[in-house]
């Protein structure tokens, strides 16, 4: 292990609160409980992240003994877990409980299983997995982790996240009152703080992603990745926050131009990437991946499935804006402004939610002469499409409000959300997400899948693995 790197384990928050559930109700009082998270790695940086792909905890009846001091699982469940979840390239987290309150300390005997367990995982199977062990208190309140190296000789500590965001390095270091947010000290200098470390990863600076950058900026935002391939253009003046005549003549990219602004409010301590591709391109990609929330302000659903893909395999919040306006056949115009906000982790999202157009997206990802054809039959939506600056005002705003629940947590995300509102009827309505709810998903299927194992679930099986070890 890197000595400058630091490792963290980041459960979102529903899936860390059905694994304690599910841990507290596998046993019958206090006696020890185990269950397994298996990861992904993502090496940033100075950081190694490592993030859920799937769970599994063991129902009573796959011990071979159970107590307060101490447990065994049966040897079958063990080639079980290991036969069916340990795909390639995924990582183990095993985390066990002791009895009593507060954070408990590692065994001698949990560093000799775990050392030999570590060893025998990185041996065994050909992707060389790590080991990261858990221990918690008998209610999963308070716990620590640590991470093993190949060999099981040494361990590092591991950071634990099961909040939405990640944040590295997060420190108090709000001694000095900052007028600047004196007014929304009631929100808690910690929430600040939290704000001042995020990183947003903004994509489409146009419209929509313009004033949602200047409102969600004011609010204590510094730091960001900013992704829109086009330039700044005279018809994008009316609903532009500070964007000029001048700027447009000189060529503005849309990035440069938001760049500017958040520069306005910290002329000294930003940190503002800007990347003029679309969000396809590789950098763009790469450099999302490092936010701790995401963003989409596009008007088209190709960058929206993309961004979707890249906030499901980083495990990354994902807010979604978007506004429409249409001219019923009296000419009295309908308009309309949505909020979605997938849940983190699976559960549903942008694609199964129906919330895009999957042939739209693939219409817009063909090459460009036929893009301009299915523009022409009217299948896609262009770049003239009506927009006006009050109402794209009402979707960022709503948008930063949502973020600011978030990160405050005053909103609970937990199941996503998708808010519309509809003007001039001046009506907001929520979807019921639990309609959303898919299982089968071929995008966010994959994660969220958890189990609890009962003995009948692998007793008949057969296994090819006999020197596995037993815990
Ligand atoms: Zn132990
Ligand atoms: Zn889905």
């Amino acid at each position: 292990m890197n000595e400058y790197l630091t490792v963290s384990l980041h459960i979102p928050p529903k899936m860390w609160c059905d694994f304690q559930k599910s841990m507290v109700k596998s046993r019958m009082f206090n006696e020890e409980v185990i269950g397994f998270f298996f990861c992904q790695g993502h090496q940033s940086k100075h950081k190694i992240r490592y993030i859920p792909k799937t769970w599994v905890v063991p129902a009573s009846d796959c011990y071979e003994h159970q107590s307060a001091s101490g447990l065994v699982l049966k040897q079958h469940f063990h080639s079980y877990l290991l036969e069916n979840h340990l795909q390639a390239g995924l990582d183990i987290v095993h985390i066990h409980t002791h009895a009593g309150g507060g954070v408990p300390d590692f065994s001698h005997v949990d560093d000799r299983y775990e050392s030999e367990y570590a060893g025998f995982i990185s041996s065994h199977f050909p992707t060389q997995p790590h080991l990261i062990s858990g221990v918690f208190d008998e209610n999963l309140q308070f716990g620590q982790f640590r991470i093993w190296d190949r060999t099981g000789q040494r361990f590092e500590p591991v950071d634990f996240c099961h909040s939405l965001f990640d944040v590295s390095n997060f420190q108090e270091v709000m001694n000095k009152t900052d007028l600047m947010f004196l007014r929304q000290k009631i929100f808690g200098s910690a929430n600040q703080q939290l704000l001042h470390q995020l990183k947003v990863g903004l994509i489409g600076c146009g419209g929509i992603g313009s004033i949602f950058a200047e409102l969600l900026g004011r609010l204590g935002v510094k730091n960001w990745v900013l992704v829109d391939p086009d330039k700044l253009e005279t018809v994008n003046l009316n609903r532009m926050p500070g964007a000029t005549k001048e700027m447009v003549q000189q060529q503005w990219y849309k990035v440069h131009y938001v760049k500017h602004l958040i520069q306005k409010i910290y002329p000294e301590d930003s940190c503002v990437q800007t990347i003029a591709t679309g969000i396809e391109s590789e950098l763009s990609k790469q450099e999302i991946a490092t936010c701790d929330l995401i963003v989409v302000a596009t008007d088209n659903h190709l960058s929206r499935k993309t961004a979707q893909e890249l906030a499901l395999q980083y495990m990354r919040p994902l807010v979604c804006l978007g506004t429409h306006i249409e001219v019923k056949p009296d000419n009295t115009p309908r308009m309309y402004c949505r909020i979605t906000v997938p849940p983190m982790g699976g559960g549903w999202c942008l694609m199964c939610g129906n919330i895009i157009n999957l042939q739209r997206a693939a219409l817009e990802s063909a090459p460009l002469e036929m893009n301009q054809m299915a523009a022409g039959a009217g299948y896609l939506e262009g770049v003239n499409d009506p927009a006006v600056f009050w109402l794209n005002s009402i979707c960022a705003s709503t948008g930063v409000g949502v973020i600011h629940g978030m990160v405050s947590g005053f909103l609970n995300v937990d199941s996503g959300i998708d808010w519309i509102y509809e003007f001039p009827v001046n009506d907001w309505r929520k979807t019921n997400t639990e309609y959303l709810q898919t299982d089968n998903c071929y995008f966010c299927g994959m994660n969220g899948l958890e189990e609890v194992v009962e003995n009948s679930d692998f007793e008949n099986s057969e296994f090819e693995n006999p020197d596995l070890i037993i815990w």
